[in-house]
């Protein structure tokens, strides 16, 4: 295993025994993240895609210029990562993952599955749903840890993620205060104003609030009245290197409790933070 990956495991398990509340989260989805670490690191970089920097300037994310995926990309190997790690993780899940990861041995075409798209919008089954989400989720972290040094130098002002549009689950505060979004899909972090909602662009400090919690001073929650969105925020100023940030928005899953009991809707969902609803 590489220093990353052991790196990424223990903190998993801090975590876990840091916040009891949520150690069943990271019993969860830990497989996930772990799997998806050792997968990037396993499989050949993504081909650099073609950007168009006018186009990417006027604030056109890489997925709407052109497609992020060809059929060449090494879906089955993802495929199979994404099911022994829900296997693991959804012990409900272990035999229809045993069985799908048969299927894509045996030739299924998980590009066709995932329609050579990005993450599903509605799958009721919630296996499927849970699968075709990671397997786009593994799929687009590749090509954005690809693109990732070229787009550094490149001017990005929106409140969606530069690569695949998506929207960010999770703010991170890190030196001098400077605000880097994360987004949900693909992993890929950009800076961003401080007081203005990445959701709907809104600026006016006295529609938008922070809350936190007591005793709790280094995270909060972001809330918006104009679009009713919330982004969860975690302080790292103090810089303790990179942390997972799905790792992150876990151990703060509270917030998405408080900001939804609110009113509030998160700006990303995300399958931890999708609460069932409830209803009055
Ligand atoms: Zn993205
Ligand atoms: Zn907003």
């Amino acid at each position: 295993m590489s220093n990353k990956l052991i790196s990424l495991t223990k903190e998993i398990e801090r975590l876990a025994a840091a916040h009891p509340h949520v150690a069943p989260l990271f019993q969860a989805f830990g497989p996930l993240l772990a799997e998806k670490e050792r997968w990037l690191q396993e499989t050949p970089p993504a081909t650099p895609v073609p950007i168009d920097e006018d186009r990417y300037r006027d604030g056109a994310a890489l997925l709407q210029q052109g497609p992020l995926f060809v059929e060449a990309d090494p879906w089955s190997s993802a495929g199979l990562a994404v099911a022994r790690a829900i296997g693991q993780g959804f012990p409900l899940f272990a035999e229809e993952m045993a069985k799908w990861a048969k299927e894509i041995t045996a030739g299924v075409d998980c590009y066709a599955l995932l329609d050579g798209g990005t993450a599903p919008e509605a799958d009721d089954i919630p296996s499927r749903k849970l699968f075709l989400e990671f397997l786009a989720r593994f799929m687009l972290t590749r090509v954005a840890r690809s693109m990732a040094k070229s787009l550094a130098p490149l001017t990005w002002n929106k409140g969606y993620c530069p690569v695949c549009a998506g929207l960010p689950h999770l703010a991170i505060l890190r030196d001098k205060g400077q605000r880097f979004l994360q987004c949900a899909h693909c992993s890929h972090e950009w800076p961003f104003s401080r007081l203005t909602c990445p959701a709907c662009g809104h600026e006016d400090p006295e529609n938008s609030q922070i809350l936190f919690i007591e005793g709790h001073k280094e995270d909060s929650v972001f809330t918006c009245d104009n679009c009713k969105r919330y982004l969860i925020t975690g302080d790292r100023s103090g810089g303790l290197g990179q942390v997972n940030a799905d790792l992150i928005a876990m151990s703060l899953v509270h917030f998405d409790y408080i900001a939804q009991d609110k009113g509030f809707q998160p700006m990303a969902a995300c399958p931890w933070n999708t609460l069932p609803a409830t209803e009055e």
